[in-house]
């Protein structure tokens, strides 16, 4: 069944008042009826098997049927913080970073990064989380945090009881995976640095602010692949348990 995010203020008495650009979506591009099912999700967790209904001012709305029990969700809570890359670079990274798993996507401007995104950009990338977390099935839409200096994530960090790691080139650092296991801890944040790298200060502040560095492997990896990397191994030692 196709799937689709409403928000929650759209549910009335289980009736969802559907969006003009949802009702094209569910009409014109996936072609349902009056009568077809679908899976409505509110992004924060809960299903429902949806039917598309006749309105009185409208094409159609839907119906919520019955909830549905899914869990694809890992059992982690991970935070991607990542300096972000020049040109599209992230519109991959948010992607593949949903459909990977991950809660929370903070981009952040370190010192060597490029990019300064406009608000169009920042609306593109909520919108590719959305039709990333719908196609990968997921449950909840991880939320998108505004980018903000690296320096600020440092300082907003807190006592957060979270594991946080630094993912740096060229140390002796220990590899990611030998961090997350045996079992890794219930929230984690990965933190990934722009085409030229942290440089020596960050790396210096964000250990001060309790990051541990850690490795992805002896060779280095676009700015782009390191994300794909880190959250694979979280969720295969997440999945494998
Ligand atoms: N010339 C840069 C350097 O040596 O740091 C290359 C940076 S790399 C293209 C971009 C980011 O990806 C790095 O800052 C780091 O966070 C992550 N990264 C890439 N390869 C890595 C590896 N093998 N281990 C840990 N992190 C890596």
């Amino acid at each position: 069944m196709q799937r689709l995010v409403v928000d929650p203020h759209q549910i009335h008495a289980r009736q969802v008042v559907l969006t003009a650009e949802q009702r094209h979506y569910l009409g014109r591009v996936l072609r349902l009826r009056v009568g077809d099912r679908f899976i409505a999700l509110d992004g924060k967790g809960q299903s429902w098997v949806a039917k598309l209904v006749k309105a009185e001012a409208s094409p159609f709305e839907a119906e919520l049927l019955e909830a549905i029990a899914l869990n694809t969700e890992l059992s982690v809570a991970v935070t991607l913080t990542m300096a972000l890359p020049k040109g599209s670079g992230f519109d991959e990274v948010v992607r593949q970073a949903t459909e990977l798993g991950v809660t929370c996507i903070a981009p952040v401007i370190s010192d060597r990064t490029l990019l300064h995104p406009s608000s169009q950009k920042l609306e593109r990338w909520q919108r590719i989380v959305q039709e990333a977390a719908e196609q990968s099935e997921r449950q909840i839409v991880p939320t998108l945090l505004e980018p903000v200096p690296f320096s600020t994530h440092l300082r907003n960090m807190g006592d957060r009881p979270s594991s946080h790691y630094l993912c740096v080139t060229r140390s002796s650092a220990p590899h990611l995976l030998t961090r997350l296991m045996p079992e890794p801890s219930r929230s984690i944040t990965i933190a990934i640095g722009p085409e030229g790298g942290w440089t020596e200060p960050e790396i210096e502040q964000a250990i001060a602010a309790s990051y541990q560095p850690v490795s992805l492997g002896s060779r280095i990896l676009r700015a782009v692949t390191a994300p794909v990397v880190a959250l694979s191994l979280v969720a295969a030692v997440c999945e494998t348990q």
